[in-house]
């Protein structure tokens, strides 16, 4: 036997007090590190971190040259990641993944029983990553039957895994598998939670933002732009004779005019910071930053005619044989003193004025006054 602990330095950096202690403050010992295991699989910020912990804890408290947790892939055929504390002298043969068909590892997943090596220089499977490892412990990582991977304790020391130590680390390997279940429901968790805040800023008919994505954007944008300095426009666009269409035709055929004109509007907000969304009922609203009067009313203008050009036959308009759409622009430099809803009242203001001058036009506005363009 290689009594290993007298001259190797290779274990842990524990304070020898595994090799000072008798039987019970060895048990004490375990159960000290067994609580300490449990409060860094709480603590943890995140799996990987909460992982490296509990390998950390093993490894430098106890006589263990190398403490892992290699977990497996979702087919239970792959080593697909490695969590490791301690001192690797050899380069080892194979680089993640690996196939579970090799190694002691592998064969701990393959038969899902804990393997005991107690001398690793009579295992035919061990893969030597230090040459003072005598002794070795792999078991499963198992949640509710549902293998995980493995924990793989590597001792410098032949006497180390007794039922006493291996119960220990029975115990650790549910702690980690709790953390494993933990830390993959907290993952799924946030994956609904940002499906969900994406489907609560998005306009159920159409598919585009809705008001509630528009009155955020609007608000974070424009102490933004206060601030900087900067124009903004916004285009309040609303279908006309909409009544008039549903009553011919019949509401579905008004909503699927809807999804068109949403599709069109979306098709002229096309930088990045710009936004076309379902303001409520046959409205839309751009927000478009950075665009000056004449950028705003150009884009208006274009978003008009490309609803002309989709020629959706209206029966009953007192403008035209197909659907229009009536535009209002608001252009604004925001201020600290002056509040979104101005631009709104603004925009809101020249779409007022489209439709009085007879509709299926664009009319700008910067100020008080609407100016009809064209
Ligand atoms: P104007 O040219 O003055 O805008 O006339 P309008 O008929 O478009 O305006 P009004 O406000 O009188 O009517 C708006 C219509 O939009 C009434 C409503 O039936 C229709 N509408 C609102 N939301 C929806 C929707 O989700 N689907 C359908 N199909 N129609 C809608
Ligand atoms: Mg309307
Ligand atoms: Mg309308």
């Amino acid at each position: 036997m290689v009594n290993s602990e007298a001259t190797d330095t290779s274990e842990g950096a524990s304070d020898g007090s595994w090799a000072d202690r008798d039987g019970p403050g060895r048990s004490l010992m375990l159960a000290e590190i067994l609580a300490q295991v449990s409060r860094e699989a709480l603590q943890g910020d995140g799996l990987n971190d909460v992982l490296q912990r509990i390998v950390d804890v093993v490894q430098q408290r106890l006589p263990v040259a190398i403490a892992s947790i290699i977990l497996l892939d979702e087919a239970r055929t792959h080593f697909v990641q490695e969590v490791f504390a301690g001192h690797l002298q050899l380069e080892l043969p194979v680089a993640l993944p690996w196939s579970i068909a090799t190694g002691a590892a592998g064969r701990c997943a393959r038969c899902g029983q804990a393997q005991l090596i107690a001398d690793v220089d009579a295992d035919p499977d061990y893969v030597s990553g230090n040459a003072a490892v005598r002794s070795e412990y792999i078991l499963p990582i198992r949640h509710r039957e549902r293998l995980l991977g493995v924990l793989n304790i590597e001792s410098t020391r032949s006497d180390f895994f007794t039922p006493a130590t291996c119960r220990v680390f029975d115990a650790i390997a549910e702690q980690v598998a709790g953390a494993i279940h933990l830390a993959r429901i907290a993952a799924e968790l946030e994956a609904a939670n940002a499906r969900l805040r994406e489907l609560s800023m998005r306009d159920g008919l159409t598919g585009i933002a809705n008001r509630r994505c528009f009155d955020e954007r609007l608000a974070s944008i424009w102490p933004l732009l206060a601030r900087e300095g900067g124009v903004l426009a916004l285009l309040l666009v609303d279908a006309d004779c909409f009544k008039a269409l549903n009553d011919a035709d019949g509401h579905l055929r008004g909503d699927d005019c809807l999804r068109t004109l949403a599709r069109v509007c979306a098709s002229v907000a096309v930088r990045e910071s710009d936004l076309a969304a379902r303001y409520g009922g046959e409205e839309f609203v751009l927000l478009l930053p950075g665009c000056d009067e004449i950028a705003a009313a150009r884009i208006a203008e274009m978003l008009r005619a490309r609803v002309e050009a989709e020629a959706m036959h209206h029966p009953q308009s007192s403008v035209a044989r197909h659907v229009t759409i009536s535009i209002g622009v608001g252009v604004v430099r925001p201020t600290p003193s002056l509040r979104p809803e101005a631009l709104i009242a603004a925009a809101d203001g020249a779409l007022y004025a489209a439709k009085a001058a007879g509709r299926n036009r664009v009319v700008v506005s910067t100020a008080a006054t609407p100016v009809v363009a064209g």
